[in-house]
Formats: C-alpha cells, sequence, structure tokens
C-alpha cells in the first residue's frame, strides 16, 4: 500500500451527524414485532484516578462528545435497560463494555495512543485531531456493537469482536459523514504497534481479528458501501481487487443483516 499523504488528506473528517438513518426507517420498524423502551445509553460522570485527565474529561464533557453519541442513539433504538457510557481513566489506550455494570468505558488514554498513530499518517495537527476524532466515534461504536449483542441477545455466530465492528462499521457508513470515521479507525488497526514484527501465540490466539484484516474488511465495506465514490481506495492500492469484488455485496448483506436484527427495536 502506498501510503502518500495526499491520500490521507482526502479523508477529510466529518462529523458524526446525529440525524442517522435509523429514525428515518421507522417504517419498517412499526411493522416489526414491537420491542419494550425501557432504558436509554445514559453518560455517566467520568471515572479519574489521578488529576491526569482531569482538564480533558471536562474539556470532552462540555463539548457533548459522549452526551451526542448518545442522543443518536436514543432517537433510534429501544432498548430494555439502560446502558451507562463513561470515559475512564484505565492505564491503556482503549475502550471496553462491561457486562455486568452494562456500561461502555471510553479510556481517556485514546486520546493520546491515537494521536500518537496518526501522527505518523498526517502533515498538519487539524487532520491528525480530525482522524482522531473519527477513530474514537468508530471505537465507541464497537462498544455500543458489544452492548447491544448483550441487552438485544443479538445473534452471534462468529468472533463477537467481529460482529462488534460490523455493528460500527454498518452504523457509520449508512449513516451521514461515517465513512470517513471508519477509514480513521482501518488506518488505526492497519498500524496497530502491538501487532508489528512477529507475530506470536498469544496473537493467534486473541479474540480479535488481525489489525491488518479489520482494516482490509473496513476499507471493503466502505467501497462496498459506494463503489464509484471510493474507486479511489481501489485504484490507489488501498485494496486490492481480489477483495474488492465482492465487497458491494457484502456491504449489502450486512446492511439487510442488520436491519433486520435491529428491525424490532427501531423506534418510529
Ligand atoms: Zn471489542
Amino acid at each position: 500500500m502506498s501510503a502518500t499523504s495526499r491520500v490521507l488528506r482526502s479523508f477529510a473528517f466529518a462529523a458524526v451527524s446525529s440525524g442517522l438513518f435509523l429514525s428515518a426507517c421507522g417504517g419498517e420498524a412499526a411493522s416489526a414485532a414491537s420491542a419494550e423502551d425501557a432504558g436509554d445509553f445514559v453518560v455517566r460522570p467520568a471515572l479519574l484516578e489521578t488529576d491526569t485527565y482531569t482538564e480533558l474529561a471536562q474539556q470532552l464533557s462540555e463539548d457533548r462528545w459522549l452526551e451526542d453519541v448518545a442522543d443518536t442513539l436514543n432517537a433510534s433504538l429501544k432498548l430494555p435497560a439502560d446502558i451507562g457510557i463513561r470515559f475512564a481513566e484505565c492505564g491503556q489506550s482503549n475502550a471496553f463494555y462491561l457486562p455486568g455494570e452494562r456500561e461502555i468505558q471510553m479510556c481517556l488514554e485514546l486520546f493520546d495512543g491515537e494521536r500518537e498513530v496518526f501522527a505518523a499518517y498526517f502533515e498538519t495537527e487539524q487532520e491528525i485531531e480530525d482522524a482522531v476524532a473519527g477513530s474514537f466515534h468508530w471505537t465507541i461504536f464497537h462498544e455500543v456493537g458489544h452492548a447491544l449483542v448483550d441487552v438485544l441477545e443479538i445473534p452471534v455466530t462468529g468472533r463477537e469482536e467481529d460482529t462488534a465492528d460490523s455493528l460500527a462499521a454498518w452504523w457509520l457508513i449508512d449513516g451521514e459523514g461515517g465513512e470517513a470515521s471508519t477509514i480513521s479507525a482501518a488506518l488505526s488497526f492497519y498500524t496497530d504497534p502491538s501487532q508489528a514484527g512477529e507475530i506470536d501465540d498469544s496473537q493467534y490466539a486473541g479474540y480479535h481479528s488481525f489489525g491488518q484484516q479489520r482494516y482490509y474488511t473496513l476499507a471493503c465495506l466502505v467501497y462496498g458501501s459506494n463503489p464509484d465514490g471510493y474507486a479511489y481506495l481501489l485504484e490507489e492500492e488501498w485494496l486490492t481487487e481480489e477483495r474488492a469484488q465482492y465487497c458491494p455485496a457484502d456491504f449489502e448483506r450486512l446492511s439487510a443483516s442488520w436491519y433486520a436484527l435491529l428491525a424490532p427495536h427501531l423506534k418510529e
């Protein structure tokens, strides 16, 4: 893959709009078996162990990073119980869904970790910040995927991690501007520092697909959602010809599958 900054600059970040497609699909939802609406995504206060992230957590709260995501989800989905979302100081650049607490924790360390990854790709501070924001949005929707599998008892027939990836990709790509977030996440996976060098057994035994596989799957779904609009992914070898021929059908099937699985839980 030729990682030219010209190509990377074309991945301009577009904010994830609050008007995602799901609320526009109420007709289908209304005809499906109705599910109980007894819960919401609820933003909880940041869990801080030290003073390191006090200011960052305050700023993120003022800028409604979690609140806007919760509003988007609550406008679209009926839940049988509340699902918490919060920032947390975790000691690692990561994010988690905790089934016991029914809570998504987005680590505050993610921001520094992702900034480091994207600094190798982008030239300007704005490009780096946009990519960090895009990757953050993709990551939170990945955790939402885990939460929906748990709370809505969404069937999983492969790795749950792949299912969570697919929910995030579908939701963002089908929404407005989410392709850029998906591409940012894909780039972050491509250069996952934990998978640099030799691959050992613990990585083969891991829960996730390899970072580079996740990269190609996400690039494939973005391309497949609009082959003309994202032709450069193929032309500039961000995706292989062999894989690309299956991508439109892959995206179509993924989209139909998630609509079917979530139909009883969509608001009108
Ligand atoms: Zn996961």
